[in-house]
């Protein structure tokens, strides 16, 4: 007999008529032979109107009251869905987090889950009840004995930590929608269902769809090797499946990792080439990349920063035993680019072979503003220059000099706590699709800090003053191009924050800018950032340059590009984003007839 955990979101048991339409799958799944664990949400809007109670007595009420008052949502759930069970003739009990003991870290709010004591369920579960368990909430073993929440949407989370606990065969998340899609189908309406997707590729999609799953609940679910599907609960579609690897082997002590970095990468078969004052308009990244791609050189990296007047620089990375070529190749079209060109200064081709690539992985870097700024710090105390800087949602990449390798390796793996993996094999990833999904997020704005003396520890303190007001930074971009100024040689930083930071950040930076002696800060809140994720474009060449492409065919200028092994970001206007969408979900052919339908 096997074991599946279901999860029901808000929706799917926002009434009663619902929470009886539950009640029957889940006495189905009892019939066909299976032992059922059930983790429920609060009822439709239920944590939003409580989260409002609060609000009208307290602008900033504690902590601790707001879990007593948010756990309560699911308990109403639970009680309510059993209740409906057992009016089928289907025995089952509900359990609150407590009572199940799920164990949290005693951070109210957001606690991880650290423990799971499975004996009560599996006692339950002897007896042929159908377990009904509170999602969101647990308790905290220290001290009191206090009720903590997971944090906003993390029912998944509750879920799939009991599927890893119980070892169950099958996690079902049942949502309102029917899966995992290729694109935001309120943008674009063909969007298409996909039939898998990778936890890897999830996380790095964590902008499209964590209203749909939780970035931890599929950090648990690669971690464990949890076996992942997303489906509606108004049809018996299929839905995702979202795959992991095969799981190292590791304890449910510490079950939801509380680190949130879980690798250190190292690459040093690196090389760097950088292509300077390149005009900034449509179109330069397709025709070198283009090129590039032509000559079947796989790019790793690609940067580019904010522009400088009416010119910008690009710089990525290919392996050792491309550089030559890449050079040619880069070389040879920068005469073009400059005829182009209004600029008296001519573009210039910089290469570099003695670099190579330390990266931070890990699910918990998202929504985690420190992370980044750690490294920086860590590198910096170790006196190594950072020469490019490239982040995405679960990664953070630093090209560093390739003979302060161990020093990096060592002083990153100490501070933190983590052990070093092999970089990335792309041979794995052969037969998955280079791209797997569009992700589009309007509410971004570029930060552009000019003039940044090119020493350690400069990002390192940038990075920490944003992180202390808890500013959550993305695509990290550091220029190629250094000024020397005051005889100082001098970059700029570019980076993205969510548009609701713009004020904190420009007060933090403006107030670091006089006691740094930093250059100008610049705000842009009209951009919007468009990426493609998939494991398959490891080791695939010419997939950004096909993305480049598209974007120049519509005329779409470029602002800032960073990437990861499995992701491509570029910054682009507002005005232009959703046609950017369009255009690139088109080009990769994603793109299908039907439409999929999905609740407003
Ligand atoms: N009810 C909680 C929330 O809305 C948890 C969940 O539904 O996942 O955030
Ligand atoms: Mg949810």
């Amino acid at each position: 007999m096997s074991l599946i955990v279901q999860k029901y979101g808000g929706t799917s048991v926002g009434t009663v008529d619902r929470i009886q339409a539950v009640a029957q799958r889940v006495q189905k799944t009892v019939r066909d032979g299976h032992s059922v664990v059930v983790v429920v949400s609060a009822m439709g809007k239920t944590t939003d109107t409580l989260v409002n109670l609060a609000q009208a007595i307290s602008p900033n009420p504690s902590r601790r009251e707001m879990d007593m008052l948010l756990s309560t949502g699911e308990q109403v759930s639970i009680a309510l869905l059993s209740m409906a069970l057992q009016e089928l003739g289907q025995a089952a009990i509900s359990l609150t987090g407590a009572q199940v003991g799920i164990v949290t870290e005693a951070e109210h709010s957001r606690a991880r889950i650290l423990e799971i004591k499975p004996d009560r369920l599996k006692h339950h579960l002897d007896e042929g009840k159908v377990i009904v368990v509170a999602g969101f909430q647990g308790i905290s073993s220290i001290d009191h004995l206090e009720i903590t929440t997971l944090g906003r949407g993390g029912s998944d989370t509750s879920a799939v930590a009991l599927a890893a606990a119980l070892k169950a065969d099958l996690c079902e998340i049942y949502t309102d929608v029917p899966g995992i899609l290729t694109t935001d189908p309120r943008l674009v309406p063909e969007a298409q269902l996909l039939e898998e997707i990778t936890c890897d590729e999830m996380l790095e999609l964590a902008s499209l769809g964590a209203n749909v799953l939780h970035p931890r609940a599929v950090e648990i679910a690669r971690n464990f090797g949890v076996l992942l599907v997303v489906r509606s609960s108004w049809s018996d579609a299929p839905g995702t499946r979202v795959v992991a690897p095969p799981p190292k082997p590791r304890s449910l002590v510490g079950l939801e990792i509380t680190k949130a970095v879980d690798s250190v990468e190292f690459d040093p078969d690196q090389a760097k080439v950088a292509l300077l004052r390149i005009p900034d308009r449509p179109g330069i990244a397709a025709k070198l990349f283009g090129e590039i791609s032509h000559q079947r050189v796989d790019v790793d990296l690609i940067i580019q920063s904010i522009h400088e007047g009416n010119s910008n620089d690009i710089a990525f990375t290919v392996v050792k035993k491309m550089l030559t070529k890449a050079e040619s190749v880069t070389e040879a079209i920068a005469p073009a680019l400059r005829e182009h060109s209004s600029n008296t200064q001519e573009a210039e081709v910089i290469v570099e072979k003695r670099v190579a690539k330390i990266a931070i992985a890990g699910a918990g870097i998202i929504g985690r503003p420190g992370i980044a700024a750690k490294m920086f710090k860590t590198l910096a105390d170790a006196k190594i220059n950072i020469e490019m800087i490239s982040t995405s949602e679960v990664k953070v990449s630093c090209l560093i000099d390739e003979a302060n390798g161990d020093l990096a390796i060592e002083a990153l793996c100490k501070a933190f706590g983590v052990n070093q993996s092999p970089p990335t094999n792309a041979s794995l990833f052969a037969h998955l699709p280079p791209v797997r999904g569009v992700a589009l997020d309007l509410k971004r704005a570029q930060v552009g800090i000019r003039h940044i003396p090119d020493r350690p520890g400069m990002a390192a303190q940038i990075f920490m003053a944003l992180a202390d007001q808890n500013i959550s930074v993305d695509m990290i971009i550091q220029s190629q191009r250094c000024r020397i100024i005051e005889d100082v040689p001098r970059r700029d930083i570019a980076f993205t924050i969510a548009e609701n930071d713009i004020h904190t950040t420009r007060t933090v930076l403006e107030k670091l800018a006089v006691k740094l002696g930093l250059g100008e800060v610049v705000i842009n809140e009209e951009v919007a950032k468009v990426s493609i994720v998939g494991s398959g474009m490891v080791g695939h060449p010419g997939v950004a340059a096909k993305f480049f492409n598209a974007l120049a065919k519509e005329k779409i200028n470029i602002e800032m590009i960073a990437t990861s092994e499995i992701k491509v970001s570029c910054i682009v206007s507002q005005a232009d984003a959703v046609r950017a969408l369009k255009c690139i979900h088109e080009t990769f052919g994603l793109a299908g007839k039907e439409v999929v339908n999905v609740p407003a």
